[in-house]
């Protein structure tokens, strides 16, 4: 579907009404997928438990909008949590992936797809020499710890409070998205046995990590971290926190993973890594790389994926890696991704922030918009978010009350304190001149807002 064919309409309603408070088709929806699936989501933060209200279940996505089940359009600020950097329906990405269909769905066979979509992996991200191709970012980072152990023969892993890396059962202990946006503070169903190998330290604070290997030397495994945080909110690591992470971790011979399933290929054409230039050992990717369509990856130095079977002898396998309808929108999207298109999603960003900033002073609400690259959120709070008690501190009820204004003026935020908000090269003039007649009332609630 080209987008010249799809009529937005011309009249925002930020500039007339607010869509009702009531979203009927959203809600009966939403009350059958109740009876057949757990909290009515295949996702937990899908559900708006922490905003409250109903769901909107999307019925179609073109550009930067996407529509509902009541027909109500929104610019999308959550572009499917960070895969649609391209806009909902880019027409290059949907050919690539009709024409993949057209040749058969799945093959459980080699195929030439993933040789190039592994290619453009490694000649993006200089660190990636090697790169097996998963179907979630779980997925991924579950492998890289996995392969991690059995290259060091160690079991330890460190990881940081308020970041998330999937659901992997030792990786789930003081997590960022989801599981912070429930404040669960352990999840039942994980093991001590699972859990138990695995050391959270607070984020951006490398005393902790000097302090942790002196107390366990030549037992730990790896250090994963987000290459930069987005699951506690948008939090940077602190100038030169990757590059000790990294040294502290050579002394010891264990390796460094970056998590850059988020970041990768979103906040430069080689990721995070594009930005401070660290080198990992290993790397895990996901989202952008898969063109919305379930495809990830995890990769690194050839010496350590060459302990991958049946390389070597560390067991890792998918009935539908390197699927080849995924890998054909993955390498479609990554293949439109040049410097042009990333300076198109920074001023997307940075345009939408400063208007951010500006609505919410003009109301006198406390806040910080913190970014990284294209990515960013916006915190409740005076104080510098530098980790995940600062991140818990701000004030999530201004953040309730600012959601639900723009949800009614149809701009889509991700239902949560805790998540980055995403732009895409679609987010043009128009979709953000939509965005910034939202503000104003959205800044106004939330300076109302009582907790
Ligand atoms: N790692 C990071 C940094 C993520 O943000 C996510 C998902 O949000 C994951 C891993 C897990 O990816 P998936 O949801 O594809 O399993």
């Amino acid at each position: 579907m080209a987008e010249a064919n799809i009529d937005h309409g011309t009249v925002h309603p930020a500039e007339t009404v607010p869509y009702p408070a009531d979203a009927p088709r959203s809600a009966a929806l939403f009350d059958r997928a109740a009876q057949v699936t757990p909290g009515g989501v295949n996702s937990p933060v899908r559900a708006f438990r922490a905003v409250g209200g109903t769901p909107r279940f999307m019925v179609s996505g073109t550009g930067p909008y996407l529509t509902d089940a009541d027909g109500r359009e929104y610019v999308d600020l959550v572009c499917s949590w960070g895969p649609m950097i391209l806009g909902h329906s880019h027409p290059e990405v949907l050919a690539a992936v009709q024409a993949a269909v057209g040749r058969g769905t799945s093959f459980g066979t080699p195929g030439q797809g993933e040789v190039e979509l592994a290619e453009e992996i490694v000649a993006r991200v200089a660190p990636v020499e090697q790169v097996r191709l998963v179907s979630s970012g779980t997925e991924a980072t579950m492998s890289a710890i996995r392969l991690a152990r059995g290259f060091t023969g160690r079991s330890k892993v460190v990881k940081f409070a308020g970041c998330y890396h999937g659901h992997v059962d030792a990786l789930l202990a003081a997590a960022g998205s989801g599981v912070a946006t429930f404040a669960l503070p352990d999840t039942p169903g994980v093991t001590g046995a699972q859990a138990g190998d695995t050391l959270v330290l607070p984020y951006n604070d490398l005393e902790a990590v000097r302090a942790a290997f002196a107390a366990h030397p030549g037992e730990i495994a790896c250090v994963i971290t987000e290459a930069s945080p987005g699951n506690m909110g948008v939090v940077p690591p602190k100038d030169g926190f990757n590059a000790g992470l990294k040294e502290l971790c050579a002394a010891d011979g264990a390796l460094f993973v970056s998590d850059e399933v988020m970041t990768g290929f979103r906040t430069s054409r080689a990721g995070w890594f594009g930005v401070d230039g660290v080198v990992p050992d290993l790397m895990t990717f996901g989202k952008v790389m898969g063109g919305g369509f379930p495809a990830a990856a995890f990769g690194g130095r050839a010496e350590v994926m060459a302990h991958l079977a049946p390389a070597g002898p560390v067991y890792q396998a998918g009935t539908l890696s390197g699927n080849p309808v995924a890998t054909a929108a993955g390498l479609a999207q990554l293949r439109l991704l040049d410097e042009a298109a990333y300076q198109k999603v920074d001023a997307a960003s940075e345009r939408i922030r400063s208007l951010v900033t500006e609505a919410l002073s003009k109301e006198g609400v406390a806040h910080r918009v913190q970014s990284a690259s294209n990515m960013f959120s916006v915190f409740f709070t005076e104080r510098p978010v530098r980790d995940f008690a600062d991140a818990k501190s701000q004030e999530g009820f201004r953040f309730t009350a600012f959601f639900h204004s723009m949800l009614a003026q149809g701009v889509y935020l991700p239902p949560s304190a805790f998540e980055s908000w995403f732009v895409s090269t679609a987010h043009d003039d128009r979709a953000v001149e939509r965005v910034a007649a939202a503000l104003p009332a959205a800044a106004r609630a939330a300076a109302e807002a009582t907790g």
